[in-house]
């Protein structure tokens, strides 16, 4: 009878876990439908508004600062367009260290409100765990990252793989595209030299 009871718990327990990883990997349920803000280059999806202002706290390049912001919480709309304009301007500068500049389509990036579900992402797309802080995976052409261990060099890197993977008309080798990528965040603050 216990035996029973508790295999019948189990049962409840692993539908709820399948459940809640269809809300996780489709976002189609209502209640978790990710934020989802398209900006010139990306697509960016957060699972909430407070996701996206950690992402925004966490990645530091060139903030808007104006007056206002510094005298009062930033409205969710500020932290919106600050988010906007960084994930831009990173991209942007990723292409021209790279000196590969061409219309491409928007990348996806999907952050993560956390690790586990991030570990949760790399087992679905690789079929085995991992450890990755962050991967670009070409198929979909989406960015994964985890808005609690994230930071602007690492946002840099992983576009510049969409980057590096989309601008030859040949893939580069594995090896080739991560020293490129490497060297997109190894000099994000750099002027840049002139080709
Ligand atoms: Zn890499």
């Amino acid at each position: 009878m216990q035996r029973w009871l508790w295999v019948k718990q189990l049962m409840s327990r692993n539908t709820l876990v399948v459940f809640l990883s269809l809300v996780f990997v489709t976002g189609s349920y209502a209640a978790d439908l990710p934020l989802i803000i398209t900006t010139k280059h990306t697509i960016l999806m957060f699972n909430t508004e407070e996701d996206m202002a950690t992402f925004n706290d966490s990645i530091k390049y060139e903030a808007a600062s104006s007056l206002a912001s510094i005298f009062s919480t930033p409205s969710s709309s500020d932290v919106r367009k600050e988010v906007i304009r960084k994930v831009d301007l990173l991209f942007e500068k990723a292409q021209l260290i790279l000196d590969m500049r061409k219309p491409m389509n928007k990348v996806t990036v999907r952050m993560h409100s956390n690790e586990v579900q991030l570990q949760e992402s790399f087992k679905k797309l690789y079929q085995q765990g991992g450890n990755l802080r962050g991967w670009y995976f070409f198929d979909n052409n989406t960015v994964y990252l985890n808005v609690k261990d994230v930071h602007e060099g690492m946002l840099a890197h992983e576009l510049g793989h969409a980057i590096i993977d989309n601008f030859l008309s040949v893939r580069p080798p594995r090896a080739t595209a991560e020293i490129l990528a490497q060297y997109v965040d190894a000099h994000l603050f750099e002027e840049l030299r002139k080709y």
